[in-house]
C-alpha cells in the first residue's frame, strides 16, 4: 500500500480540477470524484485574468490558452454620444505579472486541458459518474460514499476538498452553512456573431457602455461577443431571453444601431452572493462556489475559487510536510475572509454602476497612480492568492 498522502476531491470543476493537480503534482494520491459522466460543457465564466493565468502557466498552459484564446490588452469606458471616455491598457502592469492581460475563453475549453494533465499523474484518479451521497471523517481521514452505474462505492483518504459547486452536496452532508442572498436581478447575456466594430467602431474586447446610471458589458470571445444586461425582477426568463425584449433594451445603448445587430441570442441565469461559514472543518476544506458565489461582474468568481484551489491545496501540501496544519488553518480563514471582503465587495452590482463608477474611471484613467491602482483592482493582481497569511507584507 502507498504511504503517500490521499485526497479525495469531489467535484471536477474548474477548481477541484486545480486543486487536484497541484496535490498529484505534489506526490499526493488523489482520487477525484465527479458526478457527471464527463466535464460541464456549458457556457460559464469567460475571463481568466492575470493571477490565475499565472497559476495555469505554471501548468505549462499558458501557449495553448493564447492560442485558443482572446487576449485583452485593454479595458474601455464609453458613455452613450460622447464616445470613448477611458482606457486602461494591462502592459502598464508589466512589472508586477509574468502575464499582463485577460484572456476570453470559455471555462469548458479550459477543464479539458487541466484534466488532460492530471490524468498524465498515475497517482490521480478520475471517477465519473461517481455522486457524493455520503461522507464521514474522524481525527486521522475520510470516508465520502457516491453512487453511480458502479453502485455504492466508499473512497477514504486523510483529507477531503468540497469542490461540488454553488449547490454543493458535499458542503451540505457536512452541515456547513451557506448564507447570504440571491439578487432579484439576474443575469441577461445577448450573444451575436457579427463584429461589433461595425456597430461601435474602435470598441475594445473589454467594454463598458454607459447611459445614465445604466450600463452595458461587452466582452469580445474567440467566436462571438457577450454583451451582459440584468433583467429585472418582473421580467419572467422567457420574456427576457425574447428578441422583443432583449433588443429594445439594447436600443437604451445603441439608438437607432440596434437595427444593424444581426445574428443575436440570449440566456439568463440567477446569481446570488454567499459564502460558507468556514472554509475549514476538521479534515474537510471548502472551495470554490462550494465556498463563495458572487455576480458576474468583473469576471471574478471562478478566478477566485481557482486561487482558492492553488492557495489551500499548497497550504495541505505545507500540512503534509510539517504535520501540522497551522498554515493550512490560516489560508483557510484568509480565503474566506478575501471572499467576505473582497470578492463581494468589487462584485456588488451596486459598487460597480452608475454614473459615478464612469466619473470614478475616468478621473482614474488620467493620473498614473490612481490608474495603476485600478488596474490592479480590476484585474485581481491586488488580491492574489497566499499561500501562507503569516508571511505575507
Ligand atoms: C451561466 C453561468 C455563467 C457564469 N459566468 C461567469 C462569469 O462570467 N465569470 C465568473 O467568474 N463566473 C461565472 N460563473 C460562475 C463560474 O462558472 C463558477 O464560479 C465556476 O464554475 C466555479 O467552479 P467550481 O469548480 O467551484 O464549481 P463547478 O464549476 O460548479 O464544478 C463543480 C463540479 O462538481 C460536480 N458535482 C456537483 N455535485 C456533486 C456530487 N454530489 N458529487 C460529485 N460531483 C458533484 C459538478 O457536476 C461539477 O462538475 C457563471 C456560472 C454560470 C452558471
Amino acid at each position: 500500500m502507498s504511504s503517500r498522502p490521499r485526497v479525495i476531491v469531489a467535484g471536477a470543476g474548474p477548481v477541484g480540477l486545480t486543486a487536484a493537480l497541484i496535490l498529484a503534482r505534489g506526490g499526493v494520491d488523489v482520487t477525484m470524484l465527479e458526478r457527471r459522466a464527463e466535464l460541464n460543457r456549458m457556457s460559464k465564466a469567460s475571463t481568466f485574468h492575470p493571477p490565475t493565468l499565472e497559476i495555469l502557466a505554471d501548468f505549462g498552459l499558458l501557449d495553448v490558452l493564447t492560442s485558443q484564446g482572446q487576449l485583452v490588452p485593454k479595458i474601455q469606458y464609453r458613455e452613450r454620444g460622447k464616445g470613448v471616455l477611458a482606457e486602461f491598457f494591462l502592459a502598464e502592469l508589466a512589472a508586477e505579472t509574468r502575464c499582463p492581460f485577460r484572456i476570453h475563453l470559455e471555462q469548458a475549453a479550459v477543464m479539458p486541458l487541466l484534466l488532460e494533465k492530471l490524468q498524465t499523474f498515475p497517482n490521480a484518479r478520475v471517477l465519473f459518474e461517481a455522486n457524493v451521497v455520503a461522507a464521514a471523517q474522524s481525527a486521522t481521514g475520510v470516508a465520502i460514499t457516491t453512487e453511480g452505474p458502479r453502485g455504492r462505492e466508499v473512497s477514504e483518504g486523510d483529507y477531503l476538498l468540497v469542490a461540488d459547486g454553488a449547490r454543493s452536496t458535499t458542503r451540505d452532508l457536512l452541515g456547513i452553512g451557506f448564507e447570504g442572498e440571491t439578487y432579484e436581478e439576474r443575469v441577461l447575456r445577448v450573444f451575436t456573431r457579427m463584429d461589433l466594430d461595425e456597430v461601435l467602431p474602435g470598441i475594445a474586447p473589454l467594454t463598458y457602455l454607459y447611459v445614465g446610471n445604466k450600463s452595458l458589458s461587452f466582452l469580445k470571445m474567440p467566436d462571438l461577443w457577450r454583451m451582459v444586461l440584468r433583467a429585472p425582477a418582473h421580467i419572467s426568463n422567457e420574456e427576457a431571453v425574447s428578441p422583443g425584449y432583449f433588443m429594445t433594451r439594447l436600443k437604451d445603448y445603441f439608438a437607432e444601431d440596434t437595427d444593424k445587430l444581426r445574428d443575436v441570442w440570449a440566456d439568463v441565469f440567477e446569481v446570488g452572493k454567499r459564502v460558507a461559514s468556514t472554509y475549514l472543518q476538521g479534515r474537510a476544506i471548502v472551495m470554490g462556489d462550494a465556498a463563495h458565489i458572487s455576480t458576474t461582474r468583473g469576471g471574478m468568481n471562478m478566478n477566485c475559487g481557482v486561487h482558492d484551489a492553488y492557495a489551500l491545496a499548497h497550504a495541505l501540501l505545507a500540512t503534509f510536510q510539517s504535520g501540522d496544519d497551522k498554515v493550512l488553518q490560516a489560508c483557510a480563514a484568509e480565503r474566506r475572509r478575501v471572499a467576505r471582503e473582497e470578492l463581494l465587495r468589487r462584485t456588488d452590482t451596486a459598487a460597480s454602476t452608475g454614473a459615478e463608477w464612469l466619473a470614478f474611471a475616468t478621473k482614474c484613467a488620467g493620473d498614473r497612480d490612481l490608474r495603476l491602482k485600478f488596474l490592479r483592482s480590476a484585474t485581481m493582481l491586488d488580491m492574489r492568492p497566499v499561500v501562507n497569511p503569516s508571511l505575507a507584507a
